[in-house]
């Protein structure tokens, strides 16, 4: 997705853009594949990854009007003084709207809803669900439509260029945006933690289907979900760190604990489908930075070639918003996000939606 976004950024600026993918835009082994990914601004206390959110949210709506499903996203804060009303204060001063509801108004959210652990519910009443590999195809098609070439194959750094099979490529600028597989392009440069992230989908009927219920999110109990959209299940995601994973080699299926933490999720907040039948399960994997913050800088020793991912999680919604800074960092037009540097970084706080982890 970083990477479409980039060359669709570059490609609608004017410039000529050759594409490089080892396999099919948003194809189901890269972290960008798969049904769906939350699109809300809520980032605690964080104004800069808020701004960026919203910034994305206007431009994932210029790209196509069936990519973003708006039924909402409803935050259940445990406590008064959390994460969602520090969101609630930074979306508020930035524009943004949001709605800070009792917990039994917010249970009327939900066809059913455990609500009496919750000091409130804060709902972003424009946040919601992006299509994720609709999404990418999307903007690696109007990359395509804007004039960039699509490459098939795998890309090596040589250099300050990059080798695709037995043709060398050079450029004015050259982006590597390979999610996980940075840090094996670049070792000396890139420290990402790669996760296995299990996910499962349950069989839940059609009052839960978006836009008729929100998305949710549980930054304290480090939990997500989104209702049934397009003939898949109601998707929950238990949202703690995984254990580590070669990003080619991921398992098809959640194992059994990961799927027994889904339903234990599930049926503590949803009452009503404590007995939904699993519909089916399966992973993906994150790739973590140390302070949760995106990567986006030049290279130490070649000054035209980037490198740019450490979506950490949280990546999908900010795509072309990222990209638009990227692109005016690569050409010259502002100056890099200072947050975005490679080198060491401080542990931060989870950009995610898992604040607590619960082991
Ligand atoms: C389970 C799960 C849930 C998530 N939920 C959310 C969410 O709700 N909201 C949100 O905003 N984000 C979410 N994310 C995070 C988000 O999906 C990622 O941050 C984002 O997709 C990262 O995109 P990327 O472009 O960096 O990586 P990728 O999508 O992996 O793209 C990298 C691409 O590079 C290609 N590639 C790699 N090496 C080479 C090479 N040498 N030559 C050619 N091609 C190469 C790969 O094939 C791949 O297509 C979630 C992630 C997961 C796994």
């Amino acid at each position: 997705m970083f990477g479409a976004a980039i060359a669709d950024r570059l490609a609608g600026e004017g410039f000529g853009v050759t594409l490089v993918e080892r396999a099919e835009p948003g194809h189901t082994g890269a972290e960008s594949g798969g049904e769906s990914r939350l699109m809300r601004c809520c980032h605690g206390d964080d104004e800069m990854y808020t701004r960026s959110a919203r910034r994305a949210w206007e431009l994932w709506r210029e790209l196509g009007d069936d990519l973003l499903v708006e039924c909402g996203l409803a935050w259940f804060a445990r406590r008064d003084d959390g994460w969602e009303s520090e969101g609630e204060r930074v979306m508020g001063d930035q524009g943004i709207p949001v709605e800070r509801m009792s917990p039994d108004d917010g249970a009327e959210l939900f066809p059913s809803l455990l609500a009496d652990d919750l000091a409130f519910v804060l709902l972003e009443p424009e946040a919601g669900v992006l299509r994720a590999a609709a999404a990418t195809r999307a903007l690696a098609a109007r990359a395509r439509a804007r004039g960039a070439r699509l490459v098939r194959g795998q890309a090596r750094p040589d250099g300050a260029g990059a080798v695709v099979g037995d043709r060398r490529l050079d450029a004015d600028v050259v982006v590597w945006a390979c999610g996980a597989w940075l840090p094996e392009l670049f070792p000396d440069l890139v420290k990402l933690r790669v996760t296995l992230q299990p996910i499962a989908f349950f069989d839940a009927p059609a009052p839960w289907h978006p836009p008729a219920t929100p998305a949710y999110a549980d930054y304290d109990g480090a939990n997500y979900g989104v209702g049934p959209l397009d003939g898949h299940g109601l998707k929950l995601a238990v949202d703690v760190d995984g254990p580590p994973v070669d990003p080619d080699r991921r398992p098809a299926e959640a194992d059994a604990q990961a799927i027994a933490q889904a339903r234990l999720a599930l049926s503590h907040r949803f009452p009503a489908l404590a007995d939904a039948p699993l519909e089916r399960s399966k992973t993906c994997h994150y790739s973590i930075t140390a302070d949760m913050g995106f990567i986006c800088d030049r290279h130490p020793e070649h000054n035209n070639v980037w490198l740019a991912g450490g979506g950490s999680g949280h990546g999908f919604k900010h795509g072309p918003a990222f990209a638009e800074r990227a692109v005016a960092a690569m050409t010259g037009a502002a100056p890099p996000e200072p947050r975005f540097a490679l080198g060491p970084r401080t542990a931060g706080r989870s950009l995610r939606t898992a604040g607590w982890d619960p082991g």
